[in-house]
């Protein structure tokens, strides 16, 4: 895509520390990182989100983030990371070229989880209802 920001940097028109690519998948580091080492794992073909993308591309990032996150942890010396993809502009998708987070977490890092809103009576089970019938 000749607009897509991601795909200028697969293409090198824009610079990047990239620190993997293969033929399939580029890693760089997030110009804005959650904590050091904050890396997107892409896919070098364009897809918008997960929804977009064929199983295989997608079973080829994750072969790369088992790849890269161990080596990404030992070198800022944490031990556990956050997996993210925002799916869409409403969950927070700015770059709208499929891409995985690799957020190397501390303990003590001050990032919280998202905040949990509990259910009302009975509103659980008839969502569950719900989903499982469209399924
Ligand atoms: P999204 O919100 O779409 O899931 O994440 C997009 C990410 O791309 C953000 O974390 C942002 O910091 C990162 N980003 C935006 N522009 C650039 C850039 O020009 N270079 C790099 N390396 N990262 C970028
Ligand atoms: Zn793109």
């Amino acid at each position: 895509m000749t607009d897509c920001l991601f795909c200028k940097i697969i293409k090198k028109e824009i610079p990047s520390e990239t620190i993997y690519e293969n033929e399939n998948v580029i890693v760089f580091l997030d110009i804005n990182p959650v904590n050091p080492g904050h890396v997107l794992v892409v896919s070098k073909e364009h897809y918008v989100n997960i929804l977009d993308a064929p199983e295989e591309t997608l079973k080829g990032m994750i072969a790369v983030v088992k790849k890269i996150a161990p080596v990404i942890l030992e070198s800022v010396g944490m031990n556990d990371f956050c997996l993210g993809v925002n799916n869409g502009h409403d969950a927070g998708q700015v770059v709208d070229h499929i891409h995985f987070h690799i957020m190397p977490r501390c303990e003590g890092d001050g990032h919280k989880h998202w905040k949990p809103i509990p259910y009302k009576e009975g509103e659980m089970k008839e969502l569950a209802q719900k989903i499982i019938e469209k399924i």
